[in-house]
C-alpha cells in the first residue's frame, strides 16, 4: 500500500475496507473444478478526485484455491 496517489489522475487516495458479507468477491479462472470458492476483497482505496477504486484481497487465501 505504498502508493497513495491515484494511478489515473494523481489525486489523493483514501484507504478503507470493503464489506465481507456484501462486498466484491473474486474467483480466479485458474480455480479448477466445481468448487469455485470466492475470495473476498478485504481492503480498498478510492481516489478522492476521480473515484477510481482499488481492491485488495488476501493473496495467501487465493493461492490456496488456485493450487493444483
Ligand atoms: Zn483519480
Amino acid at each position: 500500500m505504498e502508493n497513495r496517489t491515484c494511478p489515473k489522475c494523481s489525486g489523493e487516495m483514501d484507504e478503507g475496507t470493503v464489506s465481507i458479507s456484501e462486498g466484491v468477491k473474486y474467483i480466479s479462472n485458474r480455480q479448477a473444478g466445481m468448487l469455485k470458492a470466492v475470495t473476498p476483497a478485504r481492503r480498498a482505496r478510492v481516489c478522492l478526485n476521480c473515484g477510481y477504486m482499488e481492491l485488495y484481497l488476501d493473496v495467501a487465501e487465493l493461492k490456496k484455491k488456485i493450487q493444483k
